[in-house]
């Protein structure tokens, strides 16, 4: 029986900082970082790219048994379906909405538990998503639970988008999108997104990055110590 995972689990909502604070936090500790969104994200665009209803759970059933999706870490977070490189058209925002579809299905849900569960067999990891510190490994040494009001995070993702090149977005848009989504994902049945009821939440409203990594770091190193986790 295993009393405790060597797992970094962050959670949070859209636009909490989530992403580039996990980046951070593995690159600093030389650890494998693993981005679950992506995950959701390629499955939701490869699915609406193949015409199939997504909400519709014998489709995504028959879909899931088939498809073969492949995550490298090491280098950023690579997503490969069926051999085919989705890591950067899964960054768009339309994508969002397809993967927060998708990711109230069963059959999807348990077969990335599957791949996200093994990722952490050998090595420790920092792993961010919704439902890690719930349910993907929820006897992880540390659990973070990452947050900031939506209209922070909406203008934080419409920064991101545009730097990226989006064009035909708006702040207003954005915001309805991401309150839309925190909706959705908090309310399904299958792990909503939730904080873990040990996980130690962290509103980043009021925070800059190297705030919010000062304190990450602090809160690791004391959960590595009091749980006996060496991190190097
Ligand atoms: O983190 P990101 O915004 O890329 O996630 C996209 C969507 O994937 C989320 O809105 C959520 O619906 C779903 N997701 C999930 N569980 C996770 C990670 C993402 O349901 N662990």
């Amino acid at each position: 029986m295993v009393n405790i995972e060597k797992v970094i689990a962050i959670d949070g909502p859209s636009g909490s900082g989530k992403s580039t604070i996990a980046r951070s936090l593995a690159k600093k500790l030389n650890l494998l970082y693993v981005d679950t969104g992506a995950m959701y994200r390629a499955l939701g665009l490869v699915g609406s790219k193949r015409g199939l209803d997504l909400q519709n759970e014998e489709e995504m059933e028959q879909f899931i048994s088939k498809v073969e999706l492949v995550y490298e870490g090491q280098t950023g977070s690579l997503v490969l379906i069926d051999g085919e490189n989705l890591t950067h058209e899964i960054r768009q925002h339309h994508v969002s909405e397809l993967a927060s579809k998708i990711s109230k299905d069963p059959h999807v849900r348990n077969y990335l538990l599957e791949i996200q569960r093994k990722l952490a067999q050998d090595r420790i990891i920092v792993m961010e998503g919704r439902d890690i510190g719930t349910v993907v490994f929820p006897k992880a040494f540390c659990k973070i639970f990452l947050t900031a009001g939506p209209e922070i995070r909406a203008k934080r993702r419409f920064d991101e988008l545009k730097a990226k090149g989006e064009k035909d977005i708006s702040l207003q848009k954005i915001l309805q999108d991401v309150i839309e989504r925190d909706h959705r994902d908090q309310t399904r049945a299958l792990a909503p997104l939730k904080p873990a009821e040990d996980a130690i939440i962290l509103d980043t409203s009021e925070m800059n990055l190297e705030q919010v990594l000062d304190d990450l770091k602090d809160i690791v190193e004391e959960a590595s110590e009091k749980k006996t986790v060496e991190l190097c």
